[in-house]
């Protein structure tokens, strides 16, 4: 199907891009434009202006913060980005290698991880992985710029803590310290297909963060398995024994791929190998 008319804009600044953004109550931000078109053509959103987002090279870079404390990962940082990425290597090499499993070549070379977790598509991968990993969203707009927590940032399908006219700029991610390691464990509907079911684990000297994907509309935090774990007993009998119950803290959806019962399984079983891996690569 043919797109609907809309006008089309590409800012040379992040200024310009806001004012544009702000100015214009029907105007959408365009980064990779691989959830943004398909939705056009479907008519599920119709703009009436698209703010192009890629001559903004300062959105696609990554590098490190002054004291080395974090990684600076640009919003219009692609999927192949951050799988080639030296810095991301060596600082949160999870990033990479969740990249790498995202769908296809097409995506992961148009498809930025802003666009991803602007989306806030429940089966994403980036949402409950940057949850886990204790990131924050940078956000600016007509009033200047503020920063948000992982926690703080998903707020629903398609919904963020970037409000109409705003632009995400930057998702900042903890280096990893030693005795820290992150894992990422689901089920998938193919090789490289979307998710079902979720979970990302980070486990370290400030103890365990566990975020279940696909169970809600926004990534949740597995607290109460946390806790159990927050002794630092990262052995397999005590980490299954903390997901016990796991499932019956959460309300999962019923669909086509799995019904709830199943997701909780699911969401179990999932955070049990997150944490293990995890766990596992802390120690090296
Ligand atoms: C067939 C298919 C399969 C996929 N499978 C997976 C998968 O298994 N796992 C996964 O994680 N992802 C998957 N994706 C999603 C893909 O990885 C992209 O992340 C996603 O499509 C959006 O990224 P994009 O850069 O293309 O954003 P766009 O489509 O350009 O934008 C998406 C939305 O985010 C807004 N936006 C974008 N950037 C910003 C910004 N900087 N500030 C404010 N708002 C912004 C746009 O206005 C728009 O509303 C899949 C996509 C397709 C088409």
């Amino acid at each position: 199907m043919l797109l609907r008319e809309v006008e089309y804009a590409r800012p040379a600044t992040v200024e310009e891009a806001i004012s544009l953004l702000s100015e214009h109550d029907g105007a959408r931000a365009l980064a990779g434009g691989q959830t943004l078109v398909n939705v056009m053509k479907a008519r599920a959103a119709s703009p009436d202006v698209l703010v192009d987002l890629a001559d903004l090279d300062e959105l696609r870079t990554i590098s490190f913060s002054a004291d080395q404390s974090s990684l600076e990962i640009g919003a219009m940082v692609t999927n192949t980005q951050l799988i080639a990425s030296s810095e991301v290597e060596v600082a949160r090499p999870i990033l990479a290698e969740v990249a790498a499993t995202i769908a296809d070549v097409q995506i992961r070379n148009r498809g930025t991880i802003g666009g991803n977790v602007c989306v806030n598509d429940p089966t994403n991968h980036y949402p409950p992985l940057l949850v886990a990993l204790g990131a924050s969203f940078t956000i600016q707009g007509t009033a200047g710029e503020r920063t948000v927590s992982a926690d703080e940032f998903f707020l629903g399908v398609y919904l963020t803590a970037v409000a109409e006219g705003e632009l995400l700029t930057r998702i900042s991610v903890p280096t990893r310290r030693p005795g820290t390691g992150d894992g990422m464990a689901g089920v998938t509907l193919g090789a490289h297909g979307t998710y079902i079911a979720s979970a990302a684990a980070t486990v370290g000297p400030d103890g365990p963060r566990i975020a279940l994907g696909c169970v809600s509309s926004v990534p949740v935090r597995a607290t109460a398995m946390e806790e159990s774990l927050a002794a630092g007993d990262y052995s397999e009998a005590a980490v299954r024994a903390a997901a016990q119950g796991l499932g019956e803290t959460i309300d999962p959806p019923s669909d086509v791929h799995a019904d709830a019962a199943y997701r909780r399984h699911l969401a179990e079983v999932s955070a049990v190998r997150a944490v293990l891996q995890a766990a596992e690569r802390a120690k090296g």
